[in-house]
């Protein structure tokens, strides 16, 4: 049979997960289960470039292990980082090959050291920070993945990981690391609801994300309250970005039936705005109260649910370690099993 092609995906355990990460990254996640040696990380040696806090740290990790679960992420997939350090051996053997300037060069980077002097208040800017990508590139070449599920904002990420699995390759002569290539399927990205000209994020505040997981009450209250035309726009016939994302939250949802309808009526003129928020409520609202309800039989369960990732992740480590056995081995460096 032949093999799968291996893709690798990760996210930080920050906090809450909303829409926006379900529709743009999650949903796909576990679309791409079908058809790819999957291998999804919770990444919390990434989580540590800004400030926080440790004992949130863990408690955002394994909630972030329960909600992707949740999901539909399958457990044998999903590992957390910080159980295969290897991930941080591989980044200091990378660090040895990537180029400084390049790294003062990423956008994510000069975004997020401004973003840490607002926050810290004090200016604080972490070299884990500055480093971030290599330690990414370390996640996807590890694996020796063959694609990564990005969005425009992370290409040039990926083409740092590609330039220093090169300079790797060509410094030890040998096409060693998978050149890894970026999957761009075709997500959805979500607007706040709140402001629908800024995209739906956790680091914008509450009112600019809806939680996966909250109440039914909730989800209504903030798609009444969604800005929909904000009487500034010129009448261009264009649809203001308000609507144009309840229409996006509605397909993303797969209501196709009540999103053609209800464009129809747009198109018409006869569209109320009501009508859009009402379906759009009750798309979301039986999303959140399927995950919730998985979830709560999960956490029921939840010394076997870690069990099974601490087992998922020793599995994924022994890959890890196959690789690392390698590097070290092409590096010069020495490799004794104790
Ligand atoms: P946040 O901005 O809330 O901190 P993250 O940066 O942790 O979210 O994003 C995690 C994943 O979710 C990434 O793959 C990102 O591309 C995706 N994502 C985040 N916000 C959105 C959004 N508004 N629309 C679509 N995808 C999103």
């Amino acid at each position: 049979m032949e093999q799968r092609k291996k893709v690798l995906s990760a996210i930080q355990p920050t906090g809450d997960m909303h829409f926006g990460n379900y529709f743009g990254a999650v949903k796909n996640w576990v679309a791409l289960q079908e058809r790819y040696d999957c291998i999804y990380g919770v990444v919390d040696y990434h989580a540590m470039t800004m400030p926080y806090q440790p004992k949130k740290l863990r408690e955002n990790t394994w909630e972030l292990i329960f909600n992707l679960l949740a999901t539909g992420v399958r457990p044998d997939f999903l590992f957390i980082q910080s159980l295969v350090p290897e991930h941080a051996e591989l980044c200091w053997i990378l660090n040895c090959f990537t180029s400084y300037g390049q790294l003062m060069r990423m956008t994510q980077f000069k975004d997020k050291s401004r973003q840490a002097g607002e926050l810290g208040g004090d200016g604080f800017i972490s070299a884990g920070l500055l480093d971030y990508p290599v330690l990414q590139a370390a996640d996807i070449l590890i694996y020796r993945a063959d694609y990564v599920p990005v969005g425009k904002d992370q290409e040039q990420h990926l083409e740092l990981a590609r330039d220093t699995a090169q300079r790797f390759n060509s410094q030890v002569r040998k096409e060693y690391f998978v050149l890894p290539e970026a999957l761009f399927t075709e997500v959805p990205k979500v607007a706040s609801t709140a402001d629908p000209t800024r995209k739906m994020s956790k680091s914008a505040g509450e009112k600019h994300y809806i939680n996966l997981f909250a109440e039914e009450g909730r989800i209504r209250k903030q798609i009444r309250s969604a800005v929909t035309d904000t009487g500034a726009e010129s009448d261009n016939g264009e649809m203001s970005p308000g609507v144009a994302n309840l229409f996006r939250l509605l397909k993303a949802s797969e209501r196709l039936e009540a999103h053609d309808s209800l464009l129809a009526d747009y198109e018409a003129g006869s569209l109320k705005y009501v009508d859009l928020k009402e379906a759009v409520a009750d798309a979301l609202v039986a999303i959140s109260g399927e995950m919730r309800e998985r979830k709560a039989e999960l956490l029921a369960d939840k010394k076997r649910v870690k069990d099974q990732i601490k087992a998922s992740s020793a599995a994924i480590r022994k890959r890890a370690q196959q690789t690392m056995r390698e590097v070290k081995e092409l590096s010069g460096l020495l490799n004794v099993r104790f």
